[in-house]
């Protein structure tokens, strides 16, 4: 069975053909480093994840770009905000530095495979001055008053992915942009001059306190003036530039599909003449009570302290029981379940492995497990090829450990083939695909050494490709001597602790 996707750009569930059959191009809509990242958040960035792993699964190189959006007039109204024995940041790239910082520890703290790249807005200036420059030249958008706008009615397409005609189409940005634009609809891609006093007075809590007045946010030069880019167009120019004018598949949440979406595809089209993104993935709404999660409501839970109460396995195990185009809502209730959940797979795993491990693994025996290992093995892929479902593909992967049990319970002797392949299928699944950690060790010494493990084999990589296999014995040598296995298979290097 091949892998189908419901993508939001037909409204139907398509079978995924990457444009190369070998490499994925993915991009996800990443952060606004406003805030702290919260329970929303670790959702869409589990589901995101679990994506990616099982992409690789199939065989497929992952090329993953996420962007963090760090030039945000969210941003620059907590300019000044009293935290703690200082100010949470004296200037726009303060405040953003210091939620960076945060979001790459929350995103390492729940077990994510990384992005290949992390861009940051500050960073692309040029790129999106660039941008913004060929549409203007090729007539999709012009300059008022030191702006720049996208003339949505040049774009023929104009509304095809929130399935609106340009007719339909609501007034975008701020009432005083209006006597600029040509369209009600029109958007900024430029905006001259820094963020204004109502911006940042619309954004500041009343509750805190502030020792800068009127901050205005950094602006940059263009050929139009002093200013700031818009929101929509950094996510076009960071995807051309880290991937390709043409992408597989591009994720965001649902909330995002219009204006940022659409207005995304209209930029990167007029520009380019190609298709931006063919494949258009949406995660659905996470709930509190009956409201969305988020951090302008601000009924959130901060990642840092879900993974402290709940633990990374946990946390992994509730949002898999929901697949990512599917509303999911936080309850006690539905944690606790998730724990239980969690310790009986986890339970159900140590007791294979340690009966597969036992003195007489020689004697033979078969028994009904072979039959659950390999149910659960096709029903587990079929589920994530049917849009990634996780929610079956979790039920899957419980059934066999109540298979496991039952094996454990009731035989006098072992089926040790059949518990090997319990164990295999366990770390394949759980742990490769759903990012569980059977070791039950998730502290973050044990994830850095790993990651510091990964960082050397890239090296040595990289020194066989450039022909210096010397070196890269040495490489592997000093592992050894540390106690890292590293073993060469199909699938690139792996090692064990
Ligand atoms: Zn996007
Ligand atoms: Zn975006």
């Amino acid at each position: 069975m091949t892998l189908r996707l419901s993508n939001t750009l037909s409204g139907e569930r398509e079978t995924f053909e990457p444009a190369d059959p070998d490499d994925v191009l993915l991009y996800y809509c990443g952060l606004t480093v406003s805030d702290e990242a919260h329970l929303g958040h670790a959702r869409s960035w589990v589901h995101v994840d679990v994506i990616h792993r099982w992409l690789e699964h199939l065989g497929y190189g992952v090329r993953h770009v996420e962007n963090i959006t760090d030039v945000n007039e969210k941003i620059v109204a907590r300019v000044g905000e009293r935290a703690g024995d200082g100010p949470l940041g004296k200037d726009e790239s303060g405040v953003a530095r210091e939620f960076i910082r945060q979001l790459l520890a929350d995103m390492r703290s729940l077990n994510l495979q990384r992005a290949e790249v992390y861009p940051r807005v500050s960073e692309h200036i040029s790129e999106i001055v660039d941008l913004v420059r060929t549409l203007i030249e090729k007539g999709y958008a012009y300059e008022s008053n030191g702006s720049v706008y996208f003339d949505v009615a040049e774009f023929p397409d104009y509304g095809k992915l929130s399935n609106q005609s340009i007719d339909d189409v609501e007034a975008q940005g701020a009432e005083d942009e209006r006597s600029e634009k040509r369209n009600p609809a029109d958007f900024a891609l430029w905006k001259a001059g820094g963020v204004s006093e109502a911006a940042v007075k619309e954004h500041r809590n009343e509750d805190r306190e502030y020792d800068a007045d009127n901050p205005t946010g950094e602006t940059w030069d263009s050929p139009w003036g002093e200013g700031r880019p818009g929101w929509h167009i950094e996510c076009s120019a960071m995807s051309m530039t880290h991937l390709d004018d043409s992408i597989d598949i591009h994720i965001g949440g649902r909330d995002l599909v219009f204006p940022h979406h659409e207005n995304e595809i209209a930029q990167s089209e007029a520009a380019t003449g190609k298709q931006f993104a063919r494949y258009w993935l949406h995660a659905d709404l996470f709930e509190m009570g009956d409201e969305k999660m988020s951090s302008s409501l601000g009924n959130f839970i901060p990642v840092s302290e879900a993974v402290e109460r709940f633990g990374v396995n946990p946390l992994r195990m509730f949002f898999a029981s929901a697949s990512y185009n599917s509303t999911q809502t936080y309850s006690e209730a539905a944690i606790d379940e998730a724990i239980e959940r969690w310790e009986r797979l986890e339970a159900a795993y140590d007791r294979v492995v340690s009966a597969a491990d036992s003195p007489d693994a020689r004697t033979k025996v078969e028994s009904p497990l072979r039959e659950s290992v390999e149910d659960a093995r096709s029903s587990f892929t079929d589920a994530m090829n049917d849009d990634f479902n996780t929610r079956e593909a979790l039920a899957a992967l419980l059934e066999l450990a109540g298979a496991a049990n039952r094996h454990l319970d009731g035989a006098d002797r072992y089926d040790y083939r059949g518990l090997r392949r319990t164990a295999e299928t366990f770390e394949a699944f759980g742990e490769g695909v759903l990012g569980f950690d059977f070791g039950g060790d998730t502290d973050g010494e044990a994830t850095l050494a790993g990651e510091l493990v990964e960082l050397v084999l890239k090296l040595r990589e990289s020194e066989r490709e450039a022909g210096n296999y010397g070196r890269a014995d040495e490489l592997r040598n000093d592992l050894e001597a540390l106690g890292v296995e590293v073993q060469d298979t199909d699938n690139g290097p792996e090692y064990r602790l």
